[in-house]
């Protein structure tokens, strides 16, 4: 805890509040730190309120004292966007028992839940009336509903459904006054004014507290076949997509590359996963998903006739089809731990970049001959959702380069992104990470309207500072 102040401070809130759940941070260090373990924060205490009512009376009581208040769900996200700052009182505003599913409605297709939880359990909870929810991600097990909308994720089949500014239908929040908006209607109708709660979405905690939300569901899948690609080079990639995209449709629900290196860090650090070949890691592969929601005579057979194609176009090098659940299960399990097979191997430089589909291939020749000859020794671990052209392109780097050299990496693989039209952040937002980055490479116009937006809807600079925007210096 920090200094004497914020002893005082946190005794008076928890005398103030009597009934919402109060937690010493010394209880849970894990709290103040980020998944990757890269920020570490400090908090004068975690709040821990079970309704919107008792987040409202905190946020009024913030207000009051001029306490920051940095929002958090499941704390997975990639960029210390959860993580307090050290640098005044700040209350973590733990927003995980908040965990009501209010309204399950299979007629609208739609559902209304609380903001903790998890994405796990709004799937579980849609399957119970036969209904997906379509967000799918390695951390679904704990990411939560208001932490996956505070980012705009993305996940693996955002090639099909969209991220999730496409599946929220409505939201409840509470402003930085402590007042509570909510729009949970769920109406697919409704131009009754400025829709605010897109201005949520991704807004990671500076706009708003979200804590409940209505988001879509769509039919299960009745047919689904999930076909693990090797190709012979990277040079395939791009035309198997646009065949793919272009005799499926709609049935194309994922398309995920992944390079030799990061094949080859799953194998060895997470147990009990293979590859479906002998013959060794292929150079790329591809992990790709076929879904309708109903299973039509001679589906299979097409797909299968298709991949015979792509065989002897030389598209694919090989494809195995998943032959039942536990294999499919199996594919997915080897592309979902790509993250914690990197954080076992040690500390690398991450990039979350997205590219136009046409430049992607591009990117990825001309940045591993820039990267290998101004770093011998570099391994470069790539991957993602090439089919929302979406990359993790991560360095891992000789022990004996320094801080110096990782900087210019990463300065030279922004560049590149922003010089071919693309995006230093796709999918896991900004956070504290990427403040620079704002700075440097946002239109000054658009900044200094995402400044005007901050002030309106948060003048006292109160929730989640020094995320998102640089509010240092006003832009215009
Ligand atoms: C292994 C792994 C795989 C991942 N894969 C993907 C992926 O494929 N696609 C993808 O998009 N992301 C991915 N992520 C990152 C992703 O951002 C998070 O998993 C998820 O979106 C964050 O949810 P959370 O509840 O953990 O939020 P947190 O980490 O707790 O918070 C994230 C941000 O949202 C804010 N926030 C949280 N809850 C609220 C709320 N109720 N109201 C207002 N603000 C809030 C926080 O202040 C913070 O700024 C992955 C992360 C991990 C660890």
């Amino acid at each position: 805890m920090g200094c004497e102040h914020w002893q005082t401070l946190a005794a008076r809130l928890r005398a103030d509040l009597p009934d919402v759940p109060f937690l010493d941070p010394a209880e849970r260090p894990e709290l103040l730190t980020d998944w990757r373990g890269r920020f570490h924060g400090q908090a004068m205490v975690v709040a821990l309120p079970r309704s919107v009512d008792e987040v409202a009376a905190l946020i009024q009581w913030c207000r009051r004292h001029q306490v920051a208040i940095t929002p958090q769900g499941g704390n997975t996200g990639l960029c210390g966007g959860a993580t307090p700052g050290n640098d005044r009182p700040h209350l973590l505003l733990s927003l995980r028992m908040l965990k009501a599913i209010r309204r399950l409605y299979p007629l609208a297709n739609l559902i209304t839940a609380e903001a903790g939880v998890t994405v796990a359990e709004l799937q579980r909870a849609a399957a119970t009336c036969d209904r997906l929810f379509a967000l799918s991600l390695a951390s679904e097990g704990s990411a939560t509903l208001g932490g996956v909308i505070s980012t705009n994720a993305g996940g693996v089949h955002v090639v099909r459904y969209g991220t999730m500014r496409a599946q929220v239908l409505g939201i409840e929040a509470v402003l930085a006054d402590g007042s509570v908006v909510s729009r949970l209607h769920g109406l697919r109708k409704d131009n009754t004014g400025y829709a605010w709660e897109q201005l949520l979405i991704g807004s990671e905690g500076t706009l708003g507290v979200v804590t409940a939300a209505t988001v879509r569901l769509f039919p299960q899948p009745r047919w689904v076949q999930t076909v693990w690609v090797a190709l012979p080079d990277l040079a395939t990639v791009a035309p198997l997509f646009q065949e793919l995209s272009a005799t499926f449709g709609e049935r194309l629900s994922a398309f995920e590359l992944m390079n030799q290196e990061v094949m080859g860090l799953v194998l060895r650090h997470i147990p009990q996963v293979r590859l479906p070949w002998t013959e060794g890691i292929p150079s790329w592969s591809v992990l790709v998903e076929l879904t309708d929601t109903v299973d039509l005579p001679g589906l299979s057979e097409s797909a299968n006739t298709f991949w015979q194609q792509m065989m002897e176009r030389g598209m694919i090098a090989g494809a195995v089809l998943a032959m039942n659940e536990t294999q499919r299960s199996q594919f997915w399990r080897f592309r979902e731990s790509a993250s914690e097979a990197q954080q076992r191997e040690g500390t690398s430089l991450k990039h979350d970049i997205a590219l136009p589909l046409a430049e992607l291939v591009p990117f990825i020749q001309a940045a591993e001959h820039a990267l290998v000859r101004r770093c011998p020794g570099v391994r470069i671990v790539c991957f993602g959702h090439f089919g929302d052209g979406n990359l993790h392109y991560n360095l891992f780097l000789p022990v004996e380069a320094g801080c110096a050299l990782s900087k210019e990496l990463t300065r030279w693989v922004h560049d590149e992104v922003v010089r071919r039209d693309g995006s230093f952040s796709a999918e896991h937002g900004i956070g504290q990470l990427k403040v620079g980055e704002m700075r440097r490479y946002k239109n000054p116009a658009e900044l200094a309207l995402m400044q005007r937006i901050k002030k309106a809807l948060d003048p006292e600079g109160l929730l989640n500072p020094g995320k998102v925007i640089p509010m240092d210096e006003v832009v215009l």
